[in-house]
């Protein structure tokens, strides 16, 4: 299996590279500036006490204050919340943001926790990590098998801690609780409009593209939706139990209706479902894998028939694949731009809560719009003029930000 660390140290280091840096900066962005681990005591309701493990990842913070998702998921390491935080400060460089890159995680399965549970566990994380954390230190939000529950929970306890009100203090909220409108589909609003941009420059037209989704939750569900509603043809969708292919096109409506807050809907398609790896190399015009790391690899990037891939998941190709689908002439929108969607309006809603002042959801759709589109044509003219595929050219934009903010510093 690829260490997603290793491979963006590798990216960031040809990125600085290229960009004239010296040497010293690649030492101080290969890692994140503060990693805490946190052992986190939960009573659960069998009233046997469970610790489980906690990490909060804080890359850089030269632009700002750091900012970035909390994962619940067994699979959670050190090293996948490190990369993730580095994921999180390319992303905010690219579209501008004045934020460094955060993470989070608990190794837990949420899937076996009861409500109260889960609750105590969020609360315990805010308290383990509180030192660190605040509107204008670490701005936690939502990731994978985490939402706006928990980050209601997590916002109360650190208001307790505070003893203030401190809505900056995490986003993704409820909208009673200083929530922004349009949060919970930015990302797959953003990844529509990467879609859009990567049809424009292939000369595609949305309606009819036919399109695969991997993964069919937050991200993956709303996208299927979007992509259905615009005219495209949603031929291939699957979760983490198998995946549904009609060339033809889904029922996508009866399969938002159906599937449940984990995102899974294949199991009531017994007889008729392929696995995820078939789905993959399945033809289609855009792939989209939106699930999990490690997806499109050496192993299958030359079957992948697909003429555009827009990497709505964190990390779903490796670098070898990414090399192989570039030479097969597949126009590859990578992770660190195509999912930034998520995060500009968590910018957005932190930006309302600081100011009290909250916007309407078409003023966060047309602000959400205007960012990912500069942000793709920053990337896609890196790449353009300095003939380098879009993944290096989405670091160059990313990280030069925050090189040049280190350097005025005085850090490097
Ligand atoms: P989610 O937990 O809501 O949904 C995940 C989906 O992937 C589910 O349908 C699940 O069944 C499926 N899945 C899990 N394991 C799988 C496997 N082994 N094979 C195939 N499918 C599998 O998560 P989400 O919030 O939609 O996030 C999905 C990806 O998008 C992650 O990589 C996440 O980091 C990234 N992302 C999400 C956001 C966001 O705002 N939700 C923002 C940026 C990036």
């Amino acid at each position: 299996m690829t260490n997603p660390l290793a491979s963006t140290q590798i990216v960031i280091g040809e990125a600085l590279k290229r960009l004239g840096y010296p040497e010293e900066m690649f030492e101080l962005l290969k890692e994140p500036l503060r990693m805490l681990t946190v052992r986190i005591p939960v009573r659960m309701d069998d009233g046997k006490i469970r610790v489980f493990t906690g990490y909060r990842a804080q890359h850089n913070d030269a632009v700002g204050p750091t900012k970035g998702g909390v994962r619940f998921h067994p699979d959670v390491t050190e090293d996948e919340v490190k990369a993730l935080s580095i994921w999180m400060s390319l992303k905010c460089g690219i579209v501008d943001l004045p934020y460094g890159g955060g993470k989070g995680g608990v190794v837990c399965d949420p899937r076996k926790m009861s409500f109260r549970e889960l609750e105590r566990l969020s609360r315990g994380y805010v308290r383990a990590v509180s030192q660190i954390v605040g509107p204008t230190k670490d701005i936690p939000a939502p990731d994978v098998m985490t939402n706006s529950q928990i980050m209601a929970w997590m916002f109360d306890e650190y208001s307790r801690i505070r003893e203030f009100d401190a809505p900056g203090f995490i986003t993704g909220k409820p909208l009673v609780l200083g929530g922004s409108h349009g949060r919970e589909t930015a990302t797959a609003k953003g990844v529509t409009i990467m879609i859009r941009e990567a049809l424009r420059r292939r000369g595609i037209d949305v309606r009819g593209a036919r399109v695969i989704v991997q993964g069919f939750g937050n991200a993956g569900s709303y996208l299927s939706k979007f992509m259905h509603e615009a005219g495209a043809r949603v031929v291939g969708i699957s979760d983490a139990y198998g995946a549904l292919y009609d060339p033809e096109g889904l029922d996508i409506e009866y399969l938002l209706d159906k599937r449940d807050s984990f995102g899974t809907v294949t199991n009531l398609f017994e007889s008729t479902r392929i696995t995820n790896a078939e789905l993959l190399v399945k033809p289609c015009d855009i792939l989209v894998p939106a699930a999990i790391e490690n997806q499109i690899t050496a192993g299958n990037a030359r079957d992948v028939q697909a003429s555009i891939i827009v990497e709505a998941a964190n990390g779903p190709t490796t670098l070898e694949a990414t090399n192989i689908v570039t030479e097969r002439g597949i126009l590859l929108v990578p992770d660190v731009l195509a999912s930034a969607g998520g995060v500009i309006v968590s910018y957005f809603e932190w930006v309302q809560n600081n100011q009290g002042f909250y916007w309407t959801e078409d003023e966060v759709h047309a602000r959400l719009e205007a960012m990912m589109v500069k942000g793709f044509e920053s990337v896609y003219a890196i790449h353009a003029a300095r003939g380098v595929n879009m993944r290096l050219a989405a670091y160059m934009a990313g990280v030069r930000k925050m090189a040049e903010a280190a350097r005025y510093r005085g850090w490097v």
